[in-house]
């Protein structure tokens, strides 16, 4: 091994997010990391969302919108041909 260009491998003390904190070896004395073996989901078992600047809350806002909107839509849609079935024909 050449020496003066590896990195000192030691100790390190990886914390997570969810709390769980263990001891491993690495090239930093200490790693901070969101997702660990005792809170992943593949692990767990568990679903959970791992959401990035609200990127699931804006989809289910986008989701919510359109769902109304086709609500809004249909109804509009009914409401025009009850009136096409009862009312006189339009005139031109
Ligand atoms: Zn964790």
């Amino acid at each position: 091994m050449k020496t003066g260009i590896h990195p000192e491998y030691m100790l390190c003390n990886v914390h997570c997010s969810c709390g769980h904190t263990f001891v491993t070896r690495a090239t930093k004395p200490e790693l901070r990391v969101d997702l660990c073996s005792e809170c992943h989901p593949f692990y767990t078992g568990k679903q959970k969302l791992v959401d990035t600047g609200g990127r699931v809350e804006r989809f289910q806002r986008r989701q919510a919108a359109t769902a109304a909107a086709q609500k809004a839509h249909a109804a509009q849609k009914a409401a025009s041909a009850a009136k096409k079935v009862g009312g006189p024909a339009k005139k031109k």
